[in-house]
């Protein structure tokens, strides 16, 4: 059998719209061998996307994807292959579903203050137990009328600098990649293109994310382009990082990203499940 890897993606633990269990399904049907659930700042989904796996035959990889700060920037990093027991880990993310409550409330204050009421509890409902997200108010957001895509509502409310906008103190990047480290994880820098860094600032991260431990980088997600995965693999070679592959996969509805389809990861990257026994 051919072994299928996709190492990124979200259920309603987090901001996906599919179930672990529907996630798990899916993720089967298309051919993956071994999923990595990797929800925001939770390890909720965990238990039972490995239910489910185990009937299907299917290996789930532990993970999870930390929001962390490093610089007054938020950078994201996956743990794979962590213990979802690991105490250090386990508080921290009940931390974070307060952190995320608070910053929700405060997003939920300045769209009232833009006159569009009903926010805060709109979202709490969708969220259920899970992590409330920016993704959660998007959705608001075009339900009422206020925008016609996710992406108009980060433009015109969500993102860094708009209306309903709200910094958050995440954990510092050294702190988060201790976690997983600890927890017996990988961290992997994620979707490394994303957030559009200067060479010179990639050069100063990818440093400092080696040094204070982090092992890998994602190599592969869904739309790059072959000039993207040349430079996100150079990227692993000059900072000797392990390559991983995940198509951060959120729902179902977005044509371009789909569970386990993704290009293979160029062949001469060191891949990340070398360390994933
Ligand atoms: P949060 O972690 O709550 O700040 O939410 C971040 C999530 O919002 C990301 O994981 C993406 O799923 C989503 N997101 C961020 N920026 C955008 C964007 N420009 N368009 C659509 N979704 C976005
Ligand atoms: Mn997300
Ligand atoms: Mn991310
Ligand atoms: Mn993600």
């Amino acid at each position: 059998m051919t072994e299928l890897y996709d190492l990124h993606c979200h259920s309603t633990a987090s901001d996906g719209t599919l179930s672990p269990t529907d996630l798990v399904l899916r993720a089967s049907q298309q051919g993956v061998t071994s999923l990595a659930l990797t929800d925001h700042d939770t390890l909720a989904g965990l238990p039972e996307a490995q239910l489910c796996a185990l009937e299907k035959g299917m290996r789930i990889i532990p993970g999870i994807e930390l929001s962390t700060n490093w610089q007054n920037k938020c950078f994201h990093v996956v743990g794979l292959g962590i213990d979802p027991a690991y105490g250090a880990l386990v508080e921290a993310t009940t931390e974070l579903q307060i952190t995320r409550l608070e910053r929700a409330e405060k997003i939920a204050m300045k769209l009232e203050k833009k006159n569009i009421p009903g926010a805060l509890e709109a979202v709490k409902k969708v969220a259920g137990e899970g992590m409330i997200t920016r993704t959660h108010f998007a959705n608001f957001l075009m339900s009422q009328n206020h925008v016609s895509t996710q992406q108009e509502a980060f433009d015109r409310y969500l993102a860094k600098g708009k209306s309903a906008y709200v910094s958050t103190s995440w954990a510092e990047l050294e702190v988060a990649i201790n976690w997983i480290t600890e927890a017996g994880g990988v961290a992997v820098l994620a979707h490394p293109l994303r957030y559009k860094l200067t060479a010179n600032w990639m050069k100063r991260l990818l440093t400092e994310f080696k040094a204070m431990g982090g092992q890998g980088i994602e190599v592969i997600t869904s739309r790059m382009n072959a000039d993207e995965i040349r430079q996100a693999a150079d990227y692993a070679t000059r900072f000797d990082l392990l390559g991983s592959v995940g198509s951060d996969f959120h729902h179902t509805t977005n044509p371009y990203v789909e569970l386990g389809r993704l290009a293979p990861l160029p062949t001469h990257i060191k891949p990340v499940w070398e360390l994933l026994s």
